[in-house]
């Protein structure tokens, strides 16, 4: 059943509505029947049981039932269109045959029309807050940019840097790297905490075998020196764990690699990180630095199954990535779905003895986890008052296996949530804000 009334598209607004979300303090709050105030500037003012006292002007969205918004950690823009393609195919060879050409071609026009579609994507998927990867070409990022100013969504977003292996055959190899890295500095100057912090760049290397050390060095110092987030790949897949050490015989491990350049900070953020030494495990831990977990792209392109428990219960930061386009999926809930069968199966093939996470857990890693690991935990990630109101309004009824037949135990929180998780649909994200702000989807 739909609720009567169409969404607030501006904050100041109250809804009634149910309410599911983590808690800062731990744990997750379910309400069925809440009222959420949120004021002017987009800020909650008021999350709490629903009273009969209420006044007039609430928004009734029962039975839907309100969230934070969820926050991706790793994604790229330029390769969307290519979602889904390329099935069997290794991480080196996939790169080569369906995404270098996508981001060849990601020039101005390319950005203008893709940008855009992509952030309404990640805003129908439940996606607030998008950290992505553009391609090359720093005019393309600044449309990018601009298509995340005019849509609403939180974004973090850098310019991809690569100084050999790279894309761009016309340049001279040995510019590569000071244009690069001015580009970098200048959309970092132009970009990072536009709107109140709302947009923030991220310092890209691609990942270490498209980048020199010295590219490495340069891009996490410049990162450092500018507050930004410094972003990049590691350990996804045996070839490219091979080539490093080839191109790096001096390090330790591939983590090193980062390491002595410097990137290994809590503003770090290290896609998939699958087939980690237990003296990585240890360093990232020391280091903050967070990795971004992705488990629908390392099983399509079957880089491997990272061994979420063995991480956390060894103190890395850990959220979760959609990695479009080598993921195939957007919604983050379908991620949490290839999170949870690829630890049933660690755990059937005998490789963790660890407890499995419940749908609550994992909800925590796509929305506080994301949050923490960008060190936005008191802005954003969980639905409570004085928090900036990014949310999202799922109709969970779209997840039962019989049209409009529900079981008691669908109003239960972790049932719910178990089958948002493992029955996602693309239909069931109503809505999304961020700041109270309603976002195109
Ligand atoms: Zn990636």
């Amino acid at each position: 059943m739909d609720p009567a009334h169409a969404l607030p598209s501006d904050p100041p607004f109250a809804l009634r509505a149910r309410l599911l979300t983590s808690l800062a303090g731990g744990g997750l709050r379910y309400e069925p029947d809440a009222q959420i105030e949120v004021d002017g500037r987009g800020r909650l003012t008021r999350v709490e049981p629903w009273s009969e006292r209420t006044d007039a002007g609430v928004v009734d969205l029962r039975p839907w039932l309100v969230m934070p918004g969820l926050v991706d950690l790793h994604a790229h823009l330029p390769q969307l269109p290519n979602a889904g393609v390329g099935a069997g195919l290794d991480l080196l060879t996939w790169l080569e045959r369906y995404i270098f050409p996508l981001e060849r071609n990601f020039d101005v026009p390319t950005a203008q029309l893709i940008a855009p579609a992509a952030f309404r994507a990640f805003a129908r998927a439940g996606t607030t807050t998008v950290v992505a990867y553009g391609a090359l070409w720093a005019d393309s990022l600044d449309a990018c940019f601009r298509a995340a100013e005019a849509h609403g969504i939180r974004a973090v977003i850098g310019k991809v840097m690569m100084d050999r292996l790279s894309y761009d055959t016309d340049r001279d190899p040995t510019e590569v790297l000071d244009l690069s890295l001015r580009q970098s500095v200048d959309l970092c100057r132009r970009w990072h905490g536009r709107d109140d912090g709302r947009l923030m760049y991220a310092f890209t290397p691609r990942f270490a075998v498209s980048c020199s050390a010295e590219m490495l060095r340069a891009s996490a110092a410049a990162a450092a020196e500018a507050g930004a987030y410094w972003q990049t790949h590691l350990s996804e897949d045996r070839g490219e764990i091979a080539e490093v050490r080839r191109l790096f015989p001096d390090a330790v491990d591939y983590t090193d690699v980062y390491d002595r350049a410097g990137g290994l900070s809590s503003r770090a953020i290290l896609a998939h990180a699958i087939h980690l030494s237990d003296r990585e495990v240890g360093r990232l831990a020391e280091s903050g630095a967070v990795i971004a977990h992705c488990p629908s792209s390392n099983l399509f392109l079957a880089s491997g199954a990272m061994p979420l428990a063995r991480y956390l219960a060894g103190g890395i930061r850990v959220g979760l990535g959609s990695d479009v386009a080598a993921g195939p999926d957007t919604p983050l809930f379908s991620v949490m779905r290839a999170g949870a069968y690829t630890q049933n199966a660690l755990r059937a093939a005998g490789l963790s003895d660890a407890p499995p996470l419940s749908p609550a857990d994992w909800l925590r890693l796509g929305t506080l986890g994301g949050a923490e690991a960008l060190g936005l935990e008191d802005r954003i990630g969980s639905v409570e008052e004085g928090k900036e109101a990014d949310l999202i309004l799922v109709d969970p009824s779209v997840t039962l296996p019989l049209e409009g037949i529900g079981a008691d135990h669908d109003e239960r929180s972790d049932e719910m949530l178990s089958r948002l998780i493992f029955r996602a649909h693309p239909a069931m994200v109503r809505g999304a804000w961020v700041r109270g702000r309603l976002l195109p989807a």
